[in-house]
C-alpha cells in the first residue's frame, strides 16, 4: 500500500468485514453500478494494476468493460474504486471463499485428475449472468461478504497444509480480483504448487498475458456463440473471450472449455454448430470441450434444465467436427464425464462425480494403444 490513510490493519479489517456483513449471505447487494460510496464503508487493500489516467477520469484496463472511474465510483465489478486519482482494489487477502476441492470441480478433466485444489474467490464480478450459480458473492461488492484474512502468502501456506497440488481463482470472477491472484501465483510457483483459474475468459490481452506466465490451467465459460445473448444473458461481449481462449492456448496454459446449455437462451443447434466448427477451425481440437447441464437459478429459476437428449446431441456435434475430447457435466452417472482414448476409445480415466475410479493412462499415453492423450497429468 503506498497511502498510510488507505491501509487499515488486519483486526480492524477482520472485524469491519465481520460487521458489514451480518445477515449479508443470504441477502446479495443491489447496489447501483458506478455508484458513490462512503469512505466509512470502504476496505482499501492495494493499488490496482493496469490502470491509466485519461482526461474522463480513472480508466481500469483490466476486462474488456474498461471502467472509467471519477473520485469515489466503484467499478461495475464492484470491487474498485478511485480514491485520490488512484484506482484501488478493494478485493485483495480477503477471500469470501476458501475451500479444498477435488480438481474435477473446476472442471479439468485434463490437468492432474484426481488432485485437490485450494480454491479461492473474493466478491464481484465483470459479467451479470441471468443464471450465475455464485451470485451471492459475485454480483456483490468486499465489504458485504464475510471475508477471510488470507495474504497470498498465507494462501500458499494453506494450500502446502492441505495437501493441493493447485491453487485455484474460481467461484466468482478471478479476473477482478487479478491483483490478488496474480502475486498468490507469483509466490505458489516459486513453491512448486500449480494455478488455476475458473473464469469467464472477459479479460483484455495485455493483463491475460502478463498472467499466462504463471497459470497453469484454465477453464473458461464459452456462454453462447451468439453475441446479442451474451450481451443480454451475461452483459458480455463474445468477441474478447474467443481472443482470450486464443492467447491462453498461445502462451502454453492448459485450456479447457465449459459451454452450459441454458433453455431458450443458448440451446440452438445451429449455434451450437458454429461453435464447434469455429473450436474445430481455430486450433482448439485437442482442447476438452464440457458441455454442462443448466439448473434453474438466480434470474431463470422459471426455466426447466437442459434435457439430457439435448446435451447428447451438442456432444455429437462436437465430436463430428473432430473434438477430440468432449464431455458433458452436471448430469450424475453419465457414461460422457469419462474420458477415452480419441484413437482405440479405451476408457483411460473412469469419473463418478468427482470422483476418479480408474486410470489407464501411462507416462500421458493410453494404456491399451499408446496414443497420446492431450494434458498435464504429473
Ligand atoms: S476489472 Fe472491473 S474495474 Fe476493471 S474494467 Fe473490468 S469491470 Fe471495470
Amino acid at each position: 500500500m503506498t497511502d498510510k490513510n488507505f491501509d487499515i490493519s488486519k483486526r480492524n479489517f477482520v472485524k469491519k468485514c465481520l460487521a458489514l456483513s451480518a445477515g449479508i449471505a443470504t441477502m446479495p447487494c443491489h447496489a447501483a453500478i458506478n455508484s458513490i460510496v462512503s469512505e466509512e464503508q470502504e476496505i482499501y487493500r492495494k493499488l490496482a494494476m493496469f490502470q491509466e489516467e485519461t482526461p474522463r477520469g480513472i480508466m481500469c484496463r483490466i476486462c474488456p468493460n474498461e471502467c472509467v472511474l471519477k473520485e469515489g465510483e466503484v467499478s461495475d465489478c464492484r470491487n474498485r474504486i478511485v480514491r485520490k486519482s488512484k484506482l484501488y482494489t478493494m478485493a485483495y487477502g480477503n477471500p469470501c471463499s476458501a475451500n479444498v476441492d477435488p480438481i474435477e470441480k473446476k472442471p479439468l478433466y485434463h490437468f492432474l485428475p484426481g488432485s485437490r485444489a485450494f480454491s479461492i474467490a473474493t466478491a464481484g464480478c465483470n459479467m451479470a449472468c441471468l443464471n450465475c450459480q455464485n451470485w451471492a458473492i459475485s454480483q456483490t461488492s468486499p465489504d458485504k461478504t464475510r471475508n477471510f484474512d488470507l495474504p497470498p502468502v498465507k494462501v500458499v501456506e494453506e494450500s502446502k497444509r492441505t495437501n493441493c497440488r493447485s491453487i485455484a481463482y474460481t467461484y466468482s470472477e478471478p479476473v477482478t480480483f487479478y491483483e490478488y491472484a496474480y502475486e498468490t501465483a507469483v509466490i505458489a510457483k516459486e513453491a512448486g504448487i500449480k494455478n488455476v483459474f475458473k473464469s469467464n475468459g472477459y479479460i483484455n490481452p495485455e493483463p491475460l498475458k502478463q498472467l499466462c506466465t504463471v497459470i497453469d490451467a484454465a477453464n473458461i465459460d464459452l456462454k453462447s456463440f451468439n453475441d446479442n445473448t451474451y450481451l443480454k444473458l451475461a452483459a458480455g461481449k463474445l468477441q474478447p473471450v474467443l481472443d482470450a481462449l486464443k492467447i491462453y492456448k498461445d502462451n502454453g496454459v492448459w485450456l479447457e472449455i465449459t459451454n452450459l446449455i441454458v433453455p431458450n437462451w443458448t440451446d440452438s443447434i445451429d449455434e451450437i454448430g458454429e461453435m464447434c466448427k469455429w473450436l474445430s477451425e481455430n486450433g482448439f481440437k485437442e482442447t476438452p470441450l464440457h458441455f454442462s447441464r443448466f439448473y434453474p437459478t438466480y434470474k431463470l429459476e422459471q426455466l426447466p434444465p437442459t434435457p439430457v437428449e439435448l446435451l447428447r446431441t451438442a456432444a455429437n456435434i462436437a465430436t463430428g467436427e473432430g473434438l477430440k475430447y468432449v464431455y458433458i457435466g452436471n448430469v450424475p452417472g453419465n457414461d460422457m464425464a469419462d474420458t477415452r482414448c480419441p484413437n482405440c476409445g479405451t476408457t483411460v480415466i473412469a469419473r463418478q462425480g468427482y470422483r476418479i475410479t480408474a486410470n489407464k493412462i501411462l507416462n500421458g499415453r493410453c494404456s491399451n494403444c499408446n496414443t497420446i492423450i492431450d494434458g498435464i497429468w504429473s
